[in-house]
This record gives structure tokens, sequence and C-alpha cells, in this order.
């Protein structure tokens, strides 16, 4: 753990450059969700508490190097006002003499929102004068954004090189959580690697079965396991074409010695529609005209009891259609036990990326876990093993 976090920092009288991602849904100029900005809400306040003065940086939206004014952040100012309880006020740019000049100006106890970064074509490219120029307006940086930190923009990378720099509390919650899941585990560890296809996770597939003691593959990804080894899974959602990538992974898994779980006994139906007609059959045996779209009670049950053997376990993605029922059951099922075992103090959870959340919170099961990372793509990028830049520019 090479990295800072704000309790290493001198903050009294300090402006500290902190770099957001409140990139929150809008309905006609009204946040709709504010859980973005709810998560780096005990950031500011500890800022504050320690005397710093925060200068939000944030981007939002894709103006793509242009002023757009329907990404402005300055219609998030009277959120971020009532979130964190304290007045924010705002400059209508993140570099340059409005910005110094907002900067010097703030007072104590204030916030001050900086214009969406990506207003400036610079952002994106990562420039050094650019950073230079957002660096000036700060003393300390701190980086509470780990959902940016898989790109090496200027506000997540460059500007991390330039001043004392730290991690935020959310984003220390998400390194510390991920070191636990797969950095350093308690194990034996289990991943549940789910949703639609291979294609998209053939990298984290690949990771995984280095760091992992149990892979459970479920979802339409573990048909094309099942293809891939001669199986016919009917009419199926399958990538024919990654039978040798899914036969590579299971060869590199057997070589390594970690155990490659697919489903038993799957459940099949003829349409791919609410409440339609279905039967569970063995994994062997799906009908020509059916397709599979959950894993069966008897896989569930092998599942709940790798996870009663496990200490740690990482999931991504759901184990069957989830969106519909009755095929979100198996992803219920798993999901509520993981959750049971987490309360009880038996398991280290961290769940996250794509639709994960959102299955996780169907089956009510998200609170439970220990740690939900709603960061998506960063959080996938960790999981194929890669180093994020936004994360590896604090020292980590
Ligand atoms: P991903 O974004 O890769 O995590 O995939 C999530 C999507 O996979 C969800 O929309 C699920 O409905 C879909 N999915 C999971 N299992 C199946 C399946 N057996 N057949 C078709 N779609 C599935």
């Amino acid at each position: 753990m090479g990295w800072k976090t704000l309790d290493d920092m001198e903050l009294e009288g300090k402006r500290v450059l902190t770099r957001v991602d409140i990139n929150v849904p809008l309905e006609d100029g009204r946040v709709t969700d504010a859980t973005r900005i709810e998560r780096v809400a005990p950031t500011i306040a500890d800022i504050l508490k320690a005397g710093g003065k925060p200068i939000l940086l944030a981007h939002f939206g894709r103006p793509k190097g242009k002023r757009v004014p329907e990404m402005s952040l300055e219609q998030l100012v009277p959120a971020l006002s009532e979130v964190f309880g304290v007045p924010v006020v705002f400059a209508p740019d993140c570099a340059g003499p409005e910005a110094r000049s907002a900067a010097e100006k703030l007072e104590d106890g204030q916030v001050l929102l900086l214009e969406n970064t990506r207003f400036h074509a610079e952002e994106e490219q990562n420039d050094e004068s650019f950073a230079e120029e957002m660096a000036k307006l700060g003393d300390i940086y701190c980086n509470d954004a780990f959902s940016a930190a898989h790109r090496a923009h200027a506000s997540t990378e460059a500007l991390a090189r330039k001043l004392p720099c730290c991690a935020g509390r959310l984003m220390q919650a998400e390194l510390e959580a991920l070191e636990k899941a797969l950095g350093d585990p308690k194990r034996p560890v289990a991943a549940v690697v789910g949703g639609a296809k291979v294609s998209t996770k053939i990298d984290l597939l690949s990771n995984l079965v280095e760091k992992v003691d149990r892979l459970i593959i479920g979802g339409g990804m573990a048909n094309t396991f099942l293809s891939a080894q001669g199986i016919d899974v009917g009419k199926s959602l399958s990538e024919a074409d990654l039978a040798a990538t899914a036969k590579e992974i299971l060869q590199k898994a057997e070589d390594i010695g970690c155990d490659v779980v697919l489903p038993c006994d799957v459940v099949v139906a003829r349409e791919f529609k609410e409440n339609a007609e279905h039967e569970t059959v063995g994994a062997l045996d799906c009908p020509a005209d059916a397709m599979i779209l959950d894993a069966g009670e008897m896989s569930v049950a092998r599942i709940n009891d790798i996870l009663d053997h496990s200490s740690t376990l990482i999931w991504n993605g759901p184990l069957g259609a989830f969106e519909i029922a009755p095929f979100d059951a198996a992803t219920n099922a798993a999901a509520k036990h993981a959750a049971e075992l987490s309360r009880d103090g038996k398991l280290i959870s961290v769940a996250g990326g794509g639709d994960t959340v959102a299955a996780l919170n169907r089956a009510g099961a998200a609170e439970d876990f220990t740690y939900i990372s709603t960061a998506g793509g960063a959080f996938l990028e960790w999981m194929e093993g890669k180093t994020l830049p936004g994360v590896a520019a604090l020292g980590a």
C-alpha cells in the first residue's frame, strides 16, 4: 500500500484539489440519483473538518473538448450543496484566470466546484501543461474518483504528479476492498463470473484463474464453455468462435490448479420472455430447440457449498437472464447465500462491474456484501489485472 490517505496529509489552511466522479443522471436539470454525490461526501466533510478547502475537479458527460452548456457542472451546485450541507461556489473553468481567482477567494467552510474538465481537449490527452495549470489552483491533490482511475487523463493522472497527493475516502475504501479480494486475500478464494459473453471477459477470466482457487462460471458465457467441450446447447446464447479461447482458459486453469465450476443443471425455455414456459434439465441435455436462461437448483447448491468453504468471494455478472423472472432465481439464491455468509462474518465478499450491482440489488443482497463497487469499467480493468493509471499515479 504505497499510497497516502487524507490522514497522512496536513490539510489545515490548504486548498485541496479533489478529483471526484459526480457524473450523475439528470432530468430537466435536476439530479435523479445522487448516489455518486453521496459517496464523495465523507471526503469533503473530512477535508473541511481538518480545516482544508475542497476544490472539486470532475468530468460530466462526453463533451469531447468543447463547451457544451448541457454538460456544465453548474447544474449540480444545488444538489452538491444539499448533500454536503455547506455552500458550494462555482467557477466557469477548471484552469486559467477565472479558476485561479475563484480558488483564491474561497472561504473557510465553502466548497469550490470547477467547470467540467472535459471542456478542454487537453484533459483526455493527459496534457502536462494543462495539468500544470490545474495544479496552480491547489496545494494538495486528492483523488476520490476510482471509477475514473482506468483513464490516464490530466485530472486523474498527470495532476497527481504535480502536487503532494493522496486518496480520498471512497478511493481508499475501493482500494482496500479490492486488495482484500484479490491482492492479498484470505484463502480459499472463489470468483463468480457471469454475464452474457466470454468475448467481453477473456482478460478477466484469464487473470482470475491465476488468482482464485475456484472459478464459478455462469450466465450466457457458461454456454460457450459447455459448447467448447462438445455439449449441445441448442439455441442458447453462445459464441462458437470462442471455443478455442474457452478451451485455453480451461487448460490454463487446470495447469495452475484452479477449479472451474460450470453449471451441472440448467433452466431452459423456448422464448426469451418473462414467465416463459421452462424446465430444468441436466447441463448435457439442453433440447435442440431450447435455450439455457439460468443455472438450475443443483448448480446453485454446488455454488452455495463452495461459498460455505471459501473465505473470500469476488463476483461479477449474473448467473442467468436476471432481468426476467423466473430466470433470476440462481442469481438471487446464490447472492442471498453470499450475503448471509458475509453478514455472519464468514465471507469477505466484493462485487462490482456492469449489471452486477443491479442484479445484487434486485436479489436484496447488496447491503450485506462486504463491498460493492459502483466503478464499472475501472472495477473490470482491475479484475483483469491491469494497472489503473490513476491509482498508479498515487504511488500505489
Ligand atoms: P454482462 O453485462 O456481460 O455482465 O451481461 C449481463 C447480461 O447477460 C444480462 O443482461 C443478462 O440477461 C444476460 N444473460 C445472462 N445469462 C444469460 C443467458 N443464459 N442467456 C442470455 N442472456 C444472459
